[in-house]
């Protein structure tokens, strides 16, 4: 990241709020671990969100809400009923549009203070190269592995963390990718090193998920985001969050940084994006 956590190296953070930004913020700014700095830090942060769908509408309510400074939101896709299960900063009057646009306008009401940066474009390796470095941290919201890789991929050549959640069914998972920043970090395809084959694991729209499913883990995700801003906490970086919803069980398994890993190994073969060029194009948002 190119400012963050720890970093007491920040040329002069503005710490000026207005009278409205103290109130709305005012449960943030009581926490300790918060404060006016920490709040300071969201507002200058620039967040990327890839899919404005059942991840990406409560990762970016709770951004928004939370007074993060520049939202970048990406789809392609436009609004069908289907949809309204689970993605639920949409509504039924917005059915055919564009779906970035369509939670921007959400955010807009919802919280004025923040920035929202609209790319109503196809997340492909042109995309990744041009909007990715433009912002602090990425997440995934999508629901398909070409886009997951893609954008592991593009994230640990460009530099950015990547807060990456995946749901099916009754199950979610979530892990934060940090490998760019070396050891012990390890990186997405330390976890899965090639794309399974196609058919094999069925998307949403093949097995279905539960709505509910979708909104906890994108709320873990937004939640990940802020811990990862604001420097708190223990992060997820090489740690895979599991949860079984009809266990109603969480647990966490270790992830190891692959010393034979094809991204971040010592012998890495994966060094731009061109095995992304020509990709079949991608689904939807989950
Ligand atoms: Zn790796």
């Amino acid at each position: 990241m190119r400012r963050g956590p720890g970093d007491d190296h920040i040329p002069a953070m503005d710490l000026d709020f207005t009278e409205d930004e103290l109130r709305r913020y005012s449960r943030h700014i009581l926490l300790a671990e918060v404060g006016a700095t920490g709040q300071a830090r969201l507002r200058q942060a620039r967040v990327l969100v890839v899919g404005a769908g059942g991840l990406g509408s409560p990762l970016a309510l709770y951004l928004g809400a939370a007074g993060i400074g520049t939202l970048g939101l990406v789809d392609h896709d436009v609004l069908e009923l289907s949809n309204l299960q689970r993605q639920v900063a949409h509504d039924t009057s917005r059915l055919g549009r564009n779906k970035a646009e369509s939670v921007a306008q959400t955010l807009a009401a919802l919280n004025p203070e923040v920035r929202l940066e609209v790319h109503p474009r196809r997340m492909d390796a042109e995309a990744a190269r041009e909007l990715i470095p433009r912002y602090d941290v990425v997440c995934d919201g999508t629901d398909n592995f070409a886009t997951r890789f893609l954008l592991g991929d593009a994230c640990h050549l460009l530099g950015r963390p990547l807060v990456s959640a995946a749901v099916l069914r009754f199950e979610g998972q979530l892990s934060v990718f940090r490998g760019h920043e070396g050891p012990p970090h390890p990186c997405h395809r330390c976890l899965h090193p090639e794309p399974p084959p196609e058919g094999l694991v069925p998307t949403c729209s093949e097995a279905g998920v539960l709505g509910a499913v979708v909104g906890v883990m994108g709320t873990l995700q937004a939640t990940e985001v802020l811990k990862l801003l604001l420097g708190i906490g223990e992060g997820l970086s090489g740690r895979l969050l599991l949860w079984d919803a009809l266990d109603a069980r969480f647990r966490t398994v270790k992830l190891k940084r692959d010393p034979a890993c094809p991204l971040c190994g010592e012998h890495a073969t994966i060094r731009d994006l061109s095995a992304h060029e020509h990709a079949a194009p991608a689904a939807c948002a989950v």
